[in-house]
Parts: C-alpha cells; sequence; structure tokens
C-alpha cells in the first residue's frame, strides 16, 4: 500500500509509526506531517501542498499511486474530503460528508440518537436564541451548552448557575464565539459519572474496538483549571468490564452503525464514541467523533497485536470485509503523558528548542507539536509531545511512562503527574 496520511499531531505521528510496522505498507506520504513522522520508516513528509487542498490532494495522490488515504483530524472529513478522493477512484479510511455530520453538527447527532434510542442526555436544541434564554429559565436541572459545530473543543459550556448559562449563551449565539459553530445549539442535562472513550473500526456494517481509554481533559491535577485538548490517557480502564463493553457494543455502538447504514450514510473508518457511565453502571453517548482520537490514538495503538493498515483497507477498500479480519488485542495496559508548552492552553511560545533522547522499545516517544529545522527539533505547538508506554500492569504503564518524558527536554515544559489517578482512586490495578 502507498498510503496518504493528512495531518500533523500526536495522532497522526502514532497513526504512521503503527502503519509503518506493516510489511503491506509500502510508504506513506504525511502532509504537512511533523518532527515525530519525519523520523519513521517509510515516511515522507510534504509540505508542497496544504492539507485543506483537497484537489491538490488528490493531485499528490494520483501523482504518487496512492491507494489508500487515512485523514487523521475531523476538519477534512467534515469538509468532505472523502469525495474529493471517491470521486478519483481511491480508498478513503474515514467517512463521507453525510456520516461525518455525526461530529460535525451536535444537534444532528443527538436527533440522530433519539431517532434511534441510543442513550444520551435529555436535550433541547435551539437555533433561535431567545427561545433558548426562555428554556434556560425554564428548567429546573444541571444542564451543559454545546455550539452545535466543530469548535476545536471548547464549544462547551458548562455553567454553575442559571446567570452563567445565560452569558454562556450569548457568547455563543449573539457574539458568535466559535463563529458559525453557534448559530444552533445543544442544550443538554447535566451527568454525573466516569467517562470513557471507545475507538471502533467500522466497514459500515461490522464494527471493532480497540481497548476503553480515559482522557485527561484539564490542565491541572485533580482535574482542575483549563479544558484542554487531552492531557494524558490510559487504557484499559477498570470501568470497562467485559459486561459493560458488552452493554455498549449492544445499546450503543451496534445500533449507531446499524442506524447510520439505514438512514443512507453508512460508516467507514474509525469512529470515537465518548460515553459518560452513570453510577448505576448505565452508559450514555456524550458525543461521536469521526476520526481517532488524540491522545487516545497514542495510547490504544500500541495494544492493538493486528496489522493496521489490513484492517484500515478491510474498513475502504471497494469490498468492505472487516469481518473476515484478524484483531488481536494485547491483555497489557498502556498509558500516555502529555507535555505541553509553558503557558498552555492559553498562549504559549513556540520554537523552543528541545532533546529527545533515544527511548527504549516499550516507550514511544509520539510529536505533536514539533517540527525539525535543518537538524534541530524545535517545539511548534501547545500540546509538544508524549511519551507513551504498555506495562503488565496499569502501574507499571505509568511508571514507565513517566519514565519516558524524563527522555523530553525543553525549557518551560509543562505535563501532569497524575495521570490514570481515578484508575488508582480507591484501588490499586
Ligand atoms: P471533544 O474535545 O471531546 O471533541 P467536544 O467539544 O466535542 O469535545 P463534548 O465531548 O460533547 O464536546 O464535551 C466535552 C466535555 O464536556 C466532555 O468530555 C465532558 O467532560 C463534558 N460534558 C459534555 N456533555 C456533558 C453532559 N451532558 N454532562 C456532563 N458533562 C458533559
Amino acid at each position: 500500500l502507498r498510503i496518504l496520511l493528512i495531518g500533523n499531531g500526536g495522532r497522526e505521528h502514532a497513526l504512521a509509526w503503527k502503519l509503518a510496522q506493516s510489511p503491506l505498507v509500502e510508504s506513506i506520504i504525511a502532509v504537512p506531517g511533523n518532527g515525530g513522522t519525519a523520523r519513521v520508516p517509510k515516511v515522507t513528509n510534504d509540505t508542497s501542498v496544504a492539507a485543506d487542498n483537497y484537489p491538490g490532494l488528490v493531485e499528490l495522490a494520483q501523482k504518487n499511486r496512492v491507494n489508500l488515504v487515512v485523514p487523521g483530524p475531523e476538519a477534512p472529513l467534515v469538509d468532505g474530503v472523502e469525495g474529493f478522493f471517491r470521486d478519483a477512484g481511491i480508498p478513503v479510511f474515514g467517512p463521507s460528508q453525510d456520516a461525518a455530520r455525526m461530529e460535525g453538527s451536535k444537534t444532528f447527532s443527538k436527533d440522530f440518537m433519539k431517532k434511534h434510542n441510543i442513550p444520551t442526555a435529555a436535550y433541547e436544541n435551539f437555533s433561535d436564541y431567545e427561545q433558548a434564554c426562555q428554556y434556560l429559565k425554564t428548567v429546573n436541572h444541571n444542564v451543559v451548552i454545546k455550539a452545535t459545530g466543530l469548535a476545536a473543543g471548547k464549544g462547551v459550556i458548562i455553567p454553575q448557575s442559571q446567570e452563567e448559562a445565560l452569558q454562556g449563551l450569548k457568547e455563543i449565539m449573539m457574539d458568535k464565539a466559535f463563529g458559525s459553530a453557534g448559530d444552533e445549539v445543544v442544550i443538554e442535562e447535566f451527568l454525573t459519572g466516569d467517562e470513557l472513550s471507545i475507538l471502533s473500526f467500522c466497514d459500515g456494517t461490522t464494527i471493532k474496538s480497540l481497548p476503553a481509554a480515559q482522557d485527561h481533559k484539564r490542565i491541572g491535577e485533580g482535574d482542575t483549571g483549563l479544558n484542554t485538548g487531552g492531557m494524558g490517557c490510559y487504557a484499559p480502564t477498570k470501568l470497562a468490564t467485559p459486561q459493560l463493553i458488552a452493554r455498549i457494543e449492544r445499546e450503543i455502538l451496534q445500533p449507531t452503525i446499524d442506524g447510520m447504514r439505514n438512514d443512507g450514510f453508512p460508516f467507514r473508518g474509525c469512529l470515537f464514541t465518548g460515553l459518560m457511565i452513570a453510577p448505576d453502571g448505565a452508559p450514555k453517548v456524550l458525543e461521536y467523533n469521526v476520526r481517532f482520537g488524540d491522545p487516545e490514538t497514542q495510547t490504544v495503538l500500541p495494544l492493538l497485536e493486528s496489522d493496521l493498515a489490513k484492517i484500515m483497507y478491510a474498513c475502504a477498500g471497494p469490498v468492505p470485509y472487516l469481518e473476515d479480519i484478524a484483531f488481536k488485542i494485547s491483555s497489557k495496559f498502556s498509558t500516555t503523558v502529555v507535555v505541553a508548552a509553558p503557558g498552555y492552553p492559553e498562549s504559549y511560545p513556540k520554537n523552543i528548542p528541545m532533546q529527545v533522547a533515544d527511548a527504549p522499545q516499550d516507550i514511544n516517544i509520539f510529536h505533536a507539536g514539533t517540527k525539525l529545522s535543518g537538524d534541530s527539533l524545535l517545539t511548534a505547538g501547545g500540546r509538544v509531545i508524549a511519551s507513551t508506554a504498555v506495562g503488565d500492569s496499569l502501574r507499571a504503564a505509568v511508571d514507565k511512562a513517566y519514565g519516558g518524558v524524563k527522555l523530553i527536554s525543553f525549557d518551560g515544559m509543562y505535563y501532569r503527574k497524575d495521570i490514570a489517578h481515578r484508575a488508582f482512586r480507591t484501588t490499586e490495578a
């Protein structure tokens, strides 16, 4: 296979690392890639075409006889990148523009869940600001307000009072803090419980899921401070017993895939389901994403023992056959610790020189916001780099991942010291 990989985050470095291990993979072009993908065997970074110039990407793919396209982030999928390649006859591991609405529009995905009886928080959609205000004044439960469109993980407000709720609503709908993403909002019931994320490979009919992971969204220890793109992750979570996973597959994942196919927009690619598990054990969907998560991907891919390229082609190729593909998951544990630039998630400096020592075999250093300038490695983003390690116990994986952080150095580097703390809350894993 000759693969075109779109994106430049830690997720894409992990995808490139795993894909390059496949004997089926001849070469990978990463557009634009980062300082990490540049060092993966078989990978060439290409910055000659912008990652959102879809006709340009098709041309690049044709020139290089690419036969599998893997878009990493949500933006190209929501923009319909799949259609550009489909028209050119090149398979894409990723959903069509219609299927990508499951992430691109929260009002759409909530209505989809209601239609297919998929458990989720009670909600109302609003495109009229005055009506949304009226509603907020009448509800007597705690609410969460969500801008419907893409807002890079920032379009969700969890207000502590009615006043804050009204203020947040105004910012989204009137002040357009997230642009047209705030033309409509979902106002939903606040749920309590534990969150988990499941990444599933789908070919439109069959799903095969990776171990459930738990992300750490807040910048500060003990889950405090501002929201981020994700500061670390571990898998599998203790919470995800085989019984719970079976229930999630039965009540949520399979009905989602079947509902999408029956509604005329089958899902091919990686479906990310964000779930809240209530104290009584009942799972509800918080959100769908139509692509791999970041940093979940860095955490769970090292637990996949099967050939990723084979799985992706089985989902994306002309005749899907995921059901027939070997899918072996390691019984070990994995942990990722994200290292960020000073100041992140607020403003932060770039171009800080950094050093990364060679990692032993069971530790992976996945680059996100880094770039190569000549032979020197520089920071180029907020979430800069991450250390992922696999171990026989969660404790071993966590300790090794923090050992990996010691291989990284740059001025002002910041990371949370408590990744996986919820797993150690009551008992040792
Ligand atoms: P992401 O960056 O995960 O893609 P997003 O902007 O798409 O985020 P959601 O995942 O819907 O938005 O919400 C972000 C976070 O807000 C969730 O991970 C969860 O912590 C919290 N959240 C969302 N909905 C609810 C809810 N109904 N009850 C409680 N917390 C919620």
